[in-house]
């Protein structure tokens, strides 16, 4: 998947005109093929092995610029981020987290769950983005 979503990007940052920098396809690399979420600096560290001395202002703005165009989402409450394997982008998110394994899931759901969306139509409220955290264990740590 880390190779399907490089493409992607590569052929999004041509429609787009943006620049497909070094430091951005091995930040994208990087995320996307690890199979937890990883925190800015372990991001930093692992860029390290593959361009010499990376700044690390060089790194998080790689991270901002994916983030910002949708290939990557931050997990607020874990302070860290993962590749969205969504085949499109999308506004919201939602992450199921283990806390014993650290293993996440997203749930592609691109509206928000009814009782949250009747909520904010009754208040008149326009959703714009959302980031659903569900917390708990997964299937693999409950059968141990
Ligand atoms: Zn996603
Ligand atoms: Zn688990």
């Amino acid at each position: 998947m880390s190779k399907a979503i490089l493409t992607k990007a590569a052929n999004y940052c041509e429609t787009n005109k943006y620049r497909f920098t070094e430091p951005r396809v091995e930040v994208l690399r990087i995320i996307s093929s690890s199979k937890t979420p990883l925190g800015a600096y372990e991001v930093l560290e692992k860029l390290g092995k593959v361009i010499k001395n990376p700044k690390p202002p060089t790194a998080y703005r790689a991270i901002e610029f994916w983030q910002e165009n949708h290939f990557i989402h931050r997990i607020e409450s874990i302070n860290a981020y993962i590749a969205c394997d969504a085949g499109h982008r999308h506004k919201g998110s939602q992450f199921m987290i283990c806390d014993d394994c650290g293993d996440v899931t997203e749930a592609h759901l691109c509206d928000l769950p009814k009782p949250l969306k009747d909520s904010a139509t009754k208040n008149t409220f326009t959703p714009s983005r959302w980031n659903l955290e569900i917390h708990g264990q997964c299937r693999k740590c409950l059968s141990i």
